[in-house]
C-alpha cells in the first residue's frame, strides 16, 4: 500500500478524456417540463427560473455564491473500478483536473468517493470547494463508518484528491439563472432526482442533457449509504455490494450537492449522483426521503454546458 503516498495520483493529462457539448433547452421549457413531473410525484410542487440566492449563506452554506460560469459536469472514473476488487490507484486531483482543462477559477460540488490514501480508509466524499488565485477554500467533507456510525471530517485545503467514481458540477460560482424547484410530500415512487431526470429524458430522448446544484431537505429524514472500508472479499455479485453497503436514515436538514445527465450516450457515465450532509455529523450518498408525506425540498440547479467523461474504462 505504501506506493499510494500522500502526495500521490493519476495526472489528467495522461488520462483518456472524451468532452461532449450537452444539449441546452430554454430554462423556462424545462422549468415546465420539470414541474409536469414533479407535480405527479407530490403533493406540491413549483420550479421556476430565478436568479440564485447565494448558495454560501445558510441554509446552503456552500464555498461560493452562484452555478453560473463555464457551467461544466465532469464524470470521472467508473462504478467497474469499484468492484469486485477495488482499484486502489484509481486517484484523481481536482486541482490537477481543474488546471489540466482549464476550469480555474472553479466552483466544484458533486458526490463520489474520498481520498483513500488521506483518510486510510474508503469514504463518501461530498466535495465543495472553491479554486481561485492559487488558493483553495475546501469545504468539502467525507463521510465514513466509525464503530458502526457515521464520522463525518472536512478535508484540509491541501488535499484535493478523489477516487474510483465522482460526479461534479463545475462552475465560475457566479450568479446565473437557475431552476428553482419546490417540492413537498411525496406521493410516488420516484425520488426527487429520478423524477427529475426521467422527465428530461422524456422529454428530449436521446438529446444528453447534464443538470447540477444542490438541494435542501426538510422535515424528512433521509436514505443514505455509507460505503464500508474496501473488501477484501471480491464483490462479485449486486446482491454482495447490497449486503457490504451500510445504510442509514440521517437526519433534516440535509443538504445534498450532485449531478445528473438524462441519458448516457455509451460513456459509462453515472446518470444521478448526490451526497448529502447535515449539522449533526452525518453525511453520505442520497438516495431519497424517508418519511414521503412529510418531506420539504427546495432546490437549485444550472444547466450544464459541456460534460468531460475522465478514464473511462
Ligand atoms: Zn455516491
Amino acid at each position: 500500500m505504501a506506493q499510494y503516498g500522500s502526495d500521490s495520483y493519476l495526472q489528467c493529462a495522461k488520462l483518456p478524456m472524451k468532452s461532449v457539448t450537452l444539449h441546452q433547452p430554454p430554462l423556462d421549457e424545462l422549468a415546465d417540463v420539470l414541474q409536469d413531473a414533479l407535480a405527479k410525484n407530490f403533493k406540491a410542487a413549483s420550479v421556476k427560473v430565478s436568479d440564485c440566492p447565494d448558495l454560501s449563506q445558510p441554509p446552503f452554506n456552500l464555498s461560493s455564491p452562484g452555478l453560473g460560469g463555464q457551467s461544466t459536469l465532469l464524470d470521472i472514473g467508473s462504478a467497474t473500478y469499484l468492484t469486485p476488487v477495488a482499484h486502489r490507484n484509481k486517484i484523481y486531483d481536482l486541482k490537477d483536473i481543474a488546471h489540466t482543462i482549464g476550469l480555474e477559477p472553479t466552483f466544484i460540488i458533486g458526490a463520489g468517493l474520498g481520498p483513500w490514501p488521506h483518510t486510510k480508509v474508503n469514504c463518501e466524499m461530498i466535495a465543495d470547494l472553491t479554486i481561485k488565485d492559487n488558493g483553495i477554500s475546501n469545504q468539502t467533507r467525507i463521510a465514513h463508518i466509525v464503530n458502526e456510525k457515521c464520522q463525518l471530517d472536512q478535508l484540509p485545503a491541501s488535499e484535493t484528491r478523489c477516487m474510483i467514481l465522482i460526479n461534479l458540477f463545475c462552475s465560475k460560482g457566479q450568479n446565473a439563472k437557475v431552476l428553482e424547484v419546490k417540492c413537498k410530500g411525496r406521493t410516488g415512487q420516484d425520488d426527487i432526482i429520478s423524477c427529475m431526470r426521467q422527465a428530461i429524458q422524456n422529454k428530449y430522448k436521446d438529446k444528453l442533457i447534464g443538470l447540477g446544484g444542490t438541494f435542501l431537505l426538510s422535515e424528512s429524514k433521509a436514505k443514505q449509504h455509507i460505503m464500508p472500508d474496501f473488501s477484501d472479499i471480491p464483490l462479485d455479485t449486486p446482491q454482495a455490494v447490497q449486503n457490504w453497503i451500510k445504510f442509514y436514515q440521517q437526519h433534516p436538514p440535509l443538504v445534498a450537492v450532485g449531478t445528473f445527465v438524462s441519458t448516457d450516450p455509451g460513456l459509462d457515465l453515472k446518470v444521478q449522483h448526490f451526497h448529502g450532509i447535515n449539522s449533526s455529523g452525518e453525511g453520505g450518498h442520497f438516495y431519497t426521503d424517508t418519511q414521503p408525506e412529510l418531506a420539504t425540498y427546495i432546490g437549485y440547479f444550472a444547466i450544464g454546458e459541456i460534460l468531460h467523461k475522465i478514464d473511462q474504462p
